[in-house]
């Protein structure tokens, strides 16, 4: 996404038939995107902004809100619109609008240790985002089947683990696009989410993800568990960086970052923390091309 739209969180039924009149030209029950640009004529005191910020050196994005069909449980709209009430759906889409949460996402997999970082969710009841390598998911296709199984998140990592921001355009389609087939022959799942390796995006690769249905998705702490693959400060470093909203990167092709999992997992429980997936965090805001680092409360 280059320009900025808002992310606008309707409170409220009186609020939210207004909104429906003013968005009436739309087609009844489709789902329409307010963006800067056109967003409605409603009072802006009940709304509450969210920014989505990028990491240093990146560009802003700001997510975007659903607003048509809103409505409050038993108020319908004016006669005519066709929208049907939509409000609690909203509201169960949005966990992490009330409650403390954490994405937790891992890179570069499935390996041999994944199995592993399954057992130890598993156990603990906490579900997170794997974001695949395409070239890894063909050779473990069961592994993959199981995460999605299991109420994982499954997302695109590229094929190879290619540098996108920097490939020539078809060369990075090929890497999204055949890991996207993979992912959906190995699971049946389409993947809406691509980290792309490195961080490595730019406009060009913003304008594939968004023609291939992907929001771009980077992080907020991240324990460089790679660089020295040391348990202890994988746990201390993730512990000392998350916030509310955090989406935190790792990789479970590393045995020493699996081993830290269950110590994170615990002490953010103690602190009150939820687990949910990337999708979950955002509340189901994330636009195709759009790139997002964290929720912010
Ligand atoms: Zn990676």
């Amino acid at each position: 996404m280059d320009g900025p739209g808002l992310v606008r969180r309707v409170v409220g039924g009186v609020l939210a038939v207004a909104v429906c009149g003013a968005l009436s030209g739309f087609s009844g029950g489709a789902e329409r995107v307010a963006s800067a640009r056109d967003r409605p004529a409603v009072p802006e005191a009940p709304a509450v902004v969210r920014r989505v910020s990028a990491p240093a050196g990146g560009t802003v994005s700001w997510g975007r809100r659903v607003l048509a069909g809103v409505g409050a449980p038993g108020v319908v709209g004016p006669a005519g619109m066709g929208h049907p009430v939509r409000e609690t759906v909203i509201k169960k889409k949005d966990p992490c609008a009330r409650a403390k949460c954490v994405a937790l996402t891992f890179d570069d997999g499935p390996m041999g240790s994944t199995g592993r970082l399954l057992g130890i969710l598993a156990g603990r009841r906490v579900r997170a985002t794997f974001f695949l390598v395409g070239q890894n998911v063909v050779k473990d296709p069961e592994t993959v089947r199981r995460e999605s199984a299991a109420g994982h998140e499954i997302a695109n990592h590229s094929y190879t683990h290619a540098d996108l921001g920097r490939l020539p355009e078809g060369k990075a389609v090929e890497e999204v696009t055949r890991t996207q087939d993979a992912i959906r022959l190995a699971s049946g799942v389409t993947p809406v989410l691509l980290r792309p390796p490195y961080g490595s995006t730019d406009k060009r690769l913003a304008s594939i993800a968004r023609r291939m249905g992907l929001a771009q998705i980077l992080w907020t702490v991240d324990p460089l568990d790679w660089s020295d693959r040391d348990t202890d400060a994988v746990e201390r470093r993730v512990m000392k960086s998350v916030r509310p909203g955090s989406v935190v990167l790792m990789h479970d092709i590393h045995a020493t970052t699996v081993a830290a999992v269950p110590r994170i997992i615990d002490r953010l429980a103690a602190r009150g923390y939820t687990f949910v997936t990337v999708t979950e965090l955002f509340g189901g805001d994330l636009e195709p091309g759009g790139k997002y680092v964290r929720r912010e409360p």
